[in-house]
């Protein structure tokens, strides 16, 4: 009667861990995301666990079940294409049905994204505001004006079509002298952090193909960038 939440690389396979390994071994079922990726991944370290396939359009159905299992005595092992379950990814709506069931759940350490790159952006990482996505229509100028007078580091995910319309946005907003960092391919081969004012990194992706995964790390509205 135990749901484990296990973080899986976000690109390296190097970073999965130990322990995340003996889980994923010895649950009785793994719930993933995307059965055909997660495949590619059990399949590399030899992991032979019944796989179901858990995400955003069957998990509302699934959980009840899920949870009926849980309570009869099976571990489960979730996970998620990259990265920790729940952060941006299926994971929320089970958790909290297990936590009211009185099933007990255990998040494993591990990879996620936001964490290297807030690090790494140089940005003050004392206290911030994790941000996930940005709604891509209705809600999003509304968040926009809430983060421009958000006084603490800001992270948010993007995806790189996107991403010269979010900074353009961001500068609208926040004013063009916010810094901000982005990191792409966290953990792989072409990893790189562009650092520098929303209209020197806005002038720097408009001169080099995006490409990959991306973390924007934001700097908080301070006395300094006031506008
Ligand atoms: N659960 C994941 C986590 O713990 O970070 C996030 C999943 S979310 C669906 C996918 C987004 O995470 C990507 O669009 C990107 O913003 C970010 N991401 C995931 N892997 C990344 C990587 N290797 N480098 C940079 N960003 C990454």
């Amino acid at each position: 009667m135990l749901l484990y939440i296990v973080p899986t690389p976000i690109g390296n396979l190097e970073d999965i861990t130990h322990r995340a390994l003996r889980v994923l071994k010895e649950v009785d079922l793994i719930l993933a995301e995307d059965t055909r990726t997660s495949g590619k991944l059990l399949q590399h370290f030899g992991i032979e666990t019944p796989v179901k396939s858990h995400h955003m359009h069957n998990e509302h159905k699934q959980v009840p079940m899920l949870i009926e299992k849980l309570k009869q005595g099976a571990s489960m092992a979730l996970i998620s294409d990259a990265g920790t379950p729940g952060i941006s990814d299926p994971g929320f709506l089970l958790t909290r049905a297990c936590i009211s069931a009185g099933v007990e759940v255990n998040c494993l350490p591990g990879p996620t994204a936001f964490v290297p790159a807030l690090v790494v952006s140089g940005l003050p990482c004392d206290r911030f505001a994790f941000e996930g996505f940005l709604p891509p229509k209705k809600g999003r100028q509304t968040r926009l004006l809430h983060l421009a007078e958000e006084e603490r580091t800001m992270v948010l995910y993007e995806s790189p079509h996107r991403l010269v319309k979010t900074l353009t946005q961001l500068m609208e907003y926040c004013g063009e002298n916010r810094n901000i960092s982005v990191s792409r391919e966290l953990s792989k081969k072409f990893e790189e952090t562009i650092r520098g004012t929303l209209t020197e990194v806005i002038t720097h992706f408009e001169n080099h193909p995006i490409k990959g995964e991306l973390v924007l790390v934001l700097e908080g509205k301070s006395r300094r960038n006031r506008q």
